[in-house]
């Protein structure tokens, strides 16, 4: 979700703590809109703080030091969830604070029944607990060091405001999965979501017009909750659709491959000649080494070979991963296409996007999707195909891509630098 974030050198029980670049971009205002609320709260004769405790930086300090404990109180109702979830066995990506708040990722959500329910009201009640915490201490502080007193009776104000904030019943909000959730014991789960999603958009469309005249924060909430929400419906529908496919199902097993030692310049023509815009390239033993495209051939010296200028970084997945699994791992990596290896890291075969969108549309019609093998049944044989390397690269194909004649070409003296 968060790309730009930044790993704070702390784990808390085990879980790493990100902060997004919008964070530290908004914090210099939120420290002085913090500041401007701190003495507005002084100047309200109940609380009876002497305002002469205030001048100069008093403020600003005041209104950094009651932004960080906000923030740490955000992570610690964050880590209310986490440590929930773990406790149903749910492995905690990481928690990330952002500009409105803070995430905790998980692998999956918790799947027995009501879990999630549990896990989401476990944030609110941290942050009631520390409500009551901070609000307590105002008793206990004499009002004789006011900035303490102002500091923890703020901390207590905000903590309230989270909880109660975060059990509105719009998802992604605590209180939307709550809703969620206790809608998922009694109907299907991708109804509730339906459901739930729909009160979550009346919600942050009364919440925006409502931040029109009151507050620009709830502005930029509501479009929050309404992106949110529009993709969370979009992923449950997803998720109960591909519920039982498997990778192995929708890849396709035909897939052309190139060996690592063929020459750039031969592959270009190759490239015209298979009309496919990029090629997994493979050792001798079938090993998926990297993936090679017209990205990659570009300035690159006809002679090279592919493994010298192909990507490594390529996204993998078994053949028995759940189809679903797949979907999540294209959206993280933003790739559209996955790699599909055996256990030994050989090259099985190629799933796409569209080869998972044409599942969905298929279950989408109520038909299943064909190619799936019912248990048991033996999966159709593997045949991948590789392109026979033409004699060894030596001599040079007859293929002249692009006007380059070998005449001309320059000496590339990488060209025996190491064999593969
Ligand atoms: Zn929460």
């Amino acid at each position: 979700m968060f790309r730009n974030g930044f790993r704070l050198p702390l784990r808390l029980a085990g879980i790493s703590l990100y902060v997004d670049v919008s964070f530290l971009l908004i914090l210099p205002l939120m420290v002085w809109l913090t500041a401007q609320n701190l003495l507005a709260v002084v100047q309200m004769p109940q609380f009876r703080l002497d305002p002469s405790a205030f001048q100069g930086l008093m403020p600003l300090g005041l209104g950094l030091i009651a932004v960080l404990g906000l923030f740490t109180s955000v992570v610690l109702h964050e880590l209310g969830h986490s440590l929930t979830a773990m406790w149903y066995g749910v492995k905690v990506r990481r928690i990330t604070l952002w500009f409105l708040g803070g995430v905790a990722e998980f692998e999956e959500m918790p799947r027995q029944r009501g879990a999630e329910a549990v896990v989401a009201i476990a944030g609110p009640i941290v942050s009631f607990a520390l409500a009551a915490l901070f609000w307590g201490l105002t008793l206990v502080v004499p009002r004789t060091q006011p900035a303490t007193w102002l500091i923890m009776w703020y901390l207590g104000f905000v903590n309230g405001m989270l909880g109660l904030f975060n059990l509105l019943p719009a998802l992604p909000l605590d209180g939307g999965r709550i809703l969620r959730s206790l809608l998922a014991l009694r109907m299907p789960h991708v109804r509730a979501t339906a459901i739930s999603g729909n009160i979550a958009k009346v919600i942050a469309v009364g919440l925006g017009v409502f931040g029109l005249f009151n507050n620009w924060w709830l502005i930029l909430m509501a479009f929050f909750i309404f992106n949110a929400v529009t993709s969370e419906t979009r992923f449950s529908v997803v998720s109960d659709l591909l519920k039982g496919i498997r990778v192995g199902d929708l890849m396709n097993r035909d897939v052309k491959t190139v060996p690592a030692g063929m020459p750039v310049g031969y592959l270009s023509g190759h490239i015209l000649a298979e009309r496919h815009h990029s090629f997994p390239v493979v050792d001798d033993q079938g090993r998926l080494l990297g993936t090679v495209g017209m990205e990659e051939l570009r300035g690159a010296h006809p002679d090279a070979p592919v493994w010298q200028v192909m990507t490594s970084q390529v996204p993998t997945i078994g053949e028995d991963a759940d189809a679903l699994d797949a979907y999540k791992r294209m959206s993280l990596a933003e790739s559209p296409r996955l790699i599909v290896t055996d256990g030994l890291g050989a090259m099985i075969g190629l799933l796409t996007h569209a080869d998972i969108n044409r599942a969905i549309q298929v279950r989408q019609m109520g038909f299943q999707v064909a190619g799936a093998p019912a248990a048991g049944q033996p999966v159709t044989p593997v045949s991948v195909h590789r392109v026979p390397p033409p004699t060894a690269f030596s001599p040079y194909p007859p293929v002249s891509p692009f006007g380059y004649t070998r005449a001309h070409a320059p000496r590339d003296p990488e060209r025996h630098a190491r064999p593969l």
